[in-house]
């Protein structure tokens, strides 16, 4: 037979795509050659992500690995969508008959596919052809518990989660706050993209049994899904996209390499988020209150008509007169994207204010950096909760969510001092941090338990290969 393949449907994104295409890759070195790996790539309904798309194709393709890209034809993007989520399933329910021929005219046996969290509509496909199908979860166990429970707290919960009394029940999690629930499900009357990873074969999730333990457990034995089997659970993670390293070092690396070890606090919130003015002059008079050592990556709001997208930071319209100049000796202020990872690795960082994006906090503990979580959008609160309360590698930060995530400069200063060296709640952290730093990097090793799921992955893929319609 052919060489099975599994096809990949990532969304656009950063955070989506490379994470995606990265197990992907991990599962063709488990796999040996029994398995190829090719790629739908469904059109990018703006500029923006098209370039950002293409470029990482670009990257992929010169690097030789043994991936097919199939580009789906252009599609229109709805105009009438209320979520950012109901925008993206709207497009990939438009996308289905294409995805459908595609893989109707694979030359080689399908060993199944794997669906971006937001691409889940496609299970009509897959099913019709007969095909094993599992969705790649690019969140945590946290996250999925809860959203293998949102079918029932939808009933049990009558009202919106901000105005119900008492905390969220989601097994395998202590008590969740209403306030730290999901951005997506907080306004029930929107119309909102409906999820259906329970009726996969397998949900494939970046994150290590060694981090999450109870909600992993707590899928398995089905009470997230009111005592129903939940499909198999693949913790294969930390999958983080590694580039190799530059030729020339960026200048925020350069930087840090004049900084003495963990004396400096990154501040970095993930590819959507931005500030205006007030709360960019708070962060800043948070930051020189503390006396700490900053690296503050600061995006501006998006240009008129320029989507979601952050801008490059006007530094002279958004930080307080006369900052720059009293902070020059201690901190650096970078207006742009910056590198993240190479940052994250470098001795000289010693703590992480982060939007708590799911990529950035698995970064962020690979290498043993401790965080404080300033959630902005998405499941961001959801994730907050999950590295304070429950992985304990992060100190709280008091964030008002009816305030548009407002963060008073004196919280800033507490949070930043408690995170860099303060009391018992910063020292816990750290210590932590350095915990799962390594059970992080053991997940993934021979032997690990990230390495065993993946390999069990690779079986299960194999073994349910079909030959589709006309291949
Ligand atoms: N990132 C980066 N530089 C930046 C901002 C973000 O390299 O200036 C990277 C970060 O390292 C991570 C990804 O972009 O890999 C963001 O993913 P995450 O899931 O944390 O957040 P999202 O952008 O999806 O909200």
């Amino acid at each position: 037979m052919a060489t099975p393949t599994v096809v990949l449907v990532p969304v656009w994104g950063a955070g989506h795509l490379m994470s995606l295409l990265d197990s992907g890759k991990r599962l063709l070195a488990r796999a040996g050659r029994a398995l190829s790996l090719t790629v739908l790539v469904m059109s990018a309904p703006t500029e923006h992500l098209a370039a950002e798309v293409a470029a990482h194709i670009r990257r992929e393709e010169a690097s030789g690995l043994d991936v097919r890209f199939v580009h789906l034809p252009a599609v229109e993007p709805p105009t009438d969508w209320v979520g950012i989520e109901e925008f993206v399933s709207r497009i990939v329910q438009v996308n289905a008959p294409h995805v459908r021929a595609v893989i109707s005219s694979l030359p080689s046996p399908v060993a199944g596919v794997v669906l971006d969290f937001f691409c889940t509509t496609l299970l009509d496909v897959s099913r019709d052809l007969a095909v094993p199908t599992y969705v790649y979860f690019t969140s945590n166990a946290a996250m999925l518990a809860f959203m293998l429970r949102l079918p029932a707290l939808h009933e049990e919960v009558p009202v919106e989660f901000e105005e119900m009394e008492g905390a969220v029940d989601v097994p395998g999690l202590p008590p969740l706050p209403p306030s730290s629930v999901p951005t997506p499900v907080t306004d029930k009357k929107n119309p909102n993209y409906t999820w259906r990873f329970a009726e996969t074969d397998g949900i494939i999730v970046n994150t290590a049994a060694e981090l999450e333990q109870s909600a992993l457990a707590a899928i398995a034995n089905g009470r997230c899904t009111r005592g129903a089997r939940a499909p198999k659970v693949y913790p294969i993670g930390p999958v983080i996209s590694f580039a190799p390293p530059p030729e020339q070092p960026h200048e925020c690396v350069r930087w840090l390499d004049a900084q003495s070890p963990a004396s400096v606090v990154l501040l970095c919130f993930g590819s959507g988020g931005f500030f205006a003015a007030p709360q960019a002059r708070e962060i800043a008079h948070g930051l020189e209150r503390s006396g700490h050592r900053f690296l503050w990556v600061l995006r501006g709001p998006p240009a008129p008509g320029g989507g979601r997208h952050p801008t490059d930071a006007n530094l002279a319209e958004l930080l307080p007169d006369g900052f720059l100049d009293r902070t020059k000796d201690r901190g650096l202020v970078w207006p742009t994207w910056a590198p993240q990872k190479e940052i994250l690795a470098h001795a000289a960082v010693g703590g992480f204010v982060t939007h708590g994006g799911w990529n950035s906090s698995l970064e962020s503990l690979w290498h043993g950096v401790p965080m404080a979580p300033w959630p902005l959008y998405a499941e961001q609160h959801t994730n907050a909760f999950t590295l304070v309360a429950v992985m304990g590698v992060a100190v709280a930060m008091k964030v008002e969510r009816k305030r548009d995530n407002f963060v008073e400069a004196v919280e800033l200063e507490r949070a930043v001092k408690e995170l860099m060296g303060g009391g018992e709640e910063g020292r816990k952290a750290r210590e932590k941090a350095k915990e799962m730093k390594a059970a992080c990097r053991n997940a993934v090793e021979e032997g690990g338990s990230s390495y065993a799921a993946l390999q069990s992955l690779s079986e299960a893929l194999y073994k349910g290969a079909v030959v589709v319609g006309t291949n």
